[in-house]
């Protein structure tokens, strides 16, 4: 038997959470059996354990977008028992039992070999925050977006996805310019390598106006609503913006112009579906060039047993940087 985080719809609409001891039987099949070492904090997880509609359909349920830790067994071979491995995504912790629980039975295709260079504990400080801010840095570079071209503007900033987005895009020589809500957290974010550090509502002062003044050669969103569409409104001739999430709102109140008048490209960044490849290319990159050594040196570690006052404060964008959950048992 083993310990997982276990959310329960007692009466519709009211959701609790507690640590329950499972069995393996309970779980679903799969070809990969995991014994989970660490999990992580993403805003997805936080929508699960409150029952926020979108994610989890069907409850009880245990969330975890992410898990690390060492197969117990794989039964078509793609993965030897003790092999450390990395799930993210696909359903991982949506309807299918996640990394909040000691151990997940998923199919082997989910599993991605854990990269030379990282620890588990490492894979899951990065996790899919991370992941997404990595694909989202590709698709800036591919999209031919140069350190030179000028200044890369990175929304959500303090938060998971930003807060190592700043970092890559850092490492990588950009220009970074960082937008945050959290006045308090320019210093951290200038140790990630910010150049410049802008408050929320400054940036969004007037931001209604058809078209603003050219700044950005890119730009990495978390952020959606009126803050993407700002974005793309001051993005320069050219230029590229990557748009992940919707920590601000699912709306984009935005016009045509910066597209037909700049010729800006609006590129989509998904990270559940992503193809193996695409997604084994950047762990990798995430464990050589383009680790985020100064993301790894501030994550912060919570037993399963506190995550409980986190899941409010991801979805109110209350927390800064990453946060790695420790399964070791109680
Ligand atoms: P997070 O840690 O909560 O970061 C979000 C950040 O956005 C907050 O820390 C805050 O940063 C900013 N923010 C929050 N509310 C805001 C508002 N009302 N207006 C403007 N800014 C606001 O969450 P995360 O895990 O990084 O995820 C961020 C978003 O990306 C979520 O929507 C998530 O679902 C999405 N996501 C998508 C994928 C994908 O594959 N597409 C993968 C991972 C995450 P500041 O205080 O610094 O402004």
């Amino acid at each position: 038997r083993f310990d997982a985080l276990v959310v329960e719809e007692e009466a519709p609409g009211s959701f609790t959470r507690r640590i329950k001891s499972r069995s393996i039987d309970e779980l679903p099949p799969g070809e990969l059996l995991v014994k989970v070492r660490y999990s992580s904090l993403n805003y997805k997880d936080a929508l699960s354990a409150l029952g926020r509609p979108g994610v989890t359909k069907n409850y009880p349920h245990t969330p975890g977008i992410d898990a690390a830790g060492e197969v117990v067994s794989c039964s078509d071979g793609a993965f030897k028992s003790g092999e450390k491995v990395i799930v993210t995504g696909y359903d991982l912790g949506m309807n299918t039992p996640g990394g909040y629980g000691q151990y997940i039975r998923v199919p082997s295709a989910w599993g991605v070999r854990l990269p030379e260079g990282l620890s588990l504990k490492e894979s899951m400080a990065i996790g899919t925050a991370g992941l997404t801010a990595g694909l989202s840095l590709q698709k800036l570079v591919q999209a031919g977006v140069r350190p030179e071209h000028g200044e890369i503007l990175v929304t959500g900033a303090t938060g998971g996805v930003g807060s190592v987005a700043v970092t890559l895009l850092a490492q990588a020589g950009y220009q970074v310019v960082a937008v945050t809500g959290k006045a308090r957290e320019t210093e951290f974010l200038t140790g990630l390598g910010a150049r410049q550090v802008l408050n929320r509502d400054a940036f969004l002062q007037n931001s209604d106006r058809p078209l603003l003044k050219e700044r950005w050669a890119g730009v990495i969103d978390v952020v959606g609503g009126p803050m993407l569409a700002a974005a793309i409104k001051s993005t320069g001739y050219g230029g590229v913006v990557t748009c992940c999430g919707l920590a601000g709102s699912a709306e984009l109140p935005l016009n045509v112009f910066p597209f037909i008048l700049r010729g800006v490209s609006l590129l989509g960044v998904d990270s559940a579906q992503a193809p193996s490849t695409v997604r084994n290319e950047v762990w990798q990159r995430l464990a050589g060039d383009w680790k985020p050594q100064r993301i790894l040196e501030q994550v912060q570690e919570v037993p399963l047993a506190q995550l409980e006052q986190k899941f409010d404060a991801i979805l109110k964008g209350e927390l800064r940087g990453r946060t790695v959950v420790n399964l070791a048992p109680r």
